[in-house]
């Protein structure tokens, strides 16, 4: 028996708009963005061990010193290899690889309205005749080879649904890499030193809870209190797993 579940509320976004977007709001507010700008470090002072020890700056490659209070730690599957920090204040981050196709109907729009999801995978239909079909779900380290099988598994059940897919052009196959806790639940909110944030780990939903994410933290960074981050993504319950 097959079953569909309507949900006309469902939206969408496309990521690299989002950014984009932004982007340019940064660049007309007072954000300094220093890109191409690594982290080699991140430097405390005091204390032993993540016991009384304050964030006091990080290095950038270079060897430049930012001095900085608090940091916000938002790197991504590479969130917990950052230098610097005692083991008791890490969490553990993993990558997670993901492949997905860019198609294109030349026809235009039409083939699909709304997104449709399924068993593996998602079809997305952007406004302009443009499709993404996602993700494969790859646990293989750092390593990001687009892969045949990748593509095959993504195409397979998208046609068994939406057998007009396989008339669409493909434009681009993306690999990309989602930070993974082990409960695969996010990291938000204060760590076990004084001036660390986290802002990582939202795995398969770092775009939708982009906006969430940003308002705890920008809010507890401008010292509204109690900040109401979800005891679900305390740092501290991967104590245990780094120790
Ligand atoms: C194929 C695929 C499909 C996905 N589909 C969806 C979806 O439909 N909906 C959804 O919500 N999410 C989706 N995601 C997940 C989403 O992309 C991630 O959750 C999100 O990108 C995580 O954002 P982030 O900023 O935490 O990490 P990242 O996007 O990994 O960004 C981390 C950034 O930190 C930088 N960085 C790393 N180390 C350092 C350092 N030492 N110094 C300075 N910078 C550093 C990296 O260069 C990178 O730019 C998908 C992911 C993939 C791969």
């Amino acid at each position: 028996m097959r079953l569909a579940l309507e949900a006309p509320d469902d939206h969408s976004v496309d990521p690299r708009l989002v950014l984009a977007a932004l982007r340019r709001a940064c660049e007309t507010t007072e954000v300094r963005l220093r890109e191409h700008a690594p982290v080699m470090r991140i430097e405390c002072a005091g204390g032993v061990n993540g016991d009384g020890m304050q964030i006091t700056a990080v290095e950038l490659e270079g060897g430049e010193l930012v001095a900085a209070r608090q940091v916000v730690i938002a790197a991504g599957p590479w969130s917990g290899g950052l230098e610097g920090l005692p083991d008791r204040a890490r969490v553990p981050v993993r990558p997670v690889k993901g492949q997905l196709l860019r198609l294109r109907d030349p026809a235009g729009p039409g083939l699909l309205e709304r997104v449709v999801r399924f068993e593996g995978g998602y079809l997305v239909p952007r406004a302009d005749g443009r499709y993404v079909l996602g993700a494969t779900v790859e646990e293989r380290g750092f390593e990001r080879h687009a892969t045949a099988g990748g593509v095959y598994e993504l195409l397979r059940d998208a046609h068994e649904l939406v057998p007009g897919v396989s008339e669409l052009q493909i434009e681009e196959l993306c690999v990309g890499l989602r930070p993974g806790t082990p409960d695969n639940v996010p990291v938000i909110g204060p760590g076990a030193i004084e001036g660390l944030m986290w802002a990582t780990g939202h795995y398969r939903n770092g775009i939708l809870l982009a906006p969430l994410t940003a308002e705890l933290v920008a809010g507890a960074l401008a010292g509204e209190s109690p900040a109401p981050f979800p005891a679900a993504c305390r740092a501290d319950r991967f104590v245990a797993v780094t120790a």
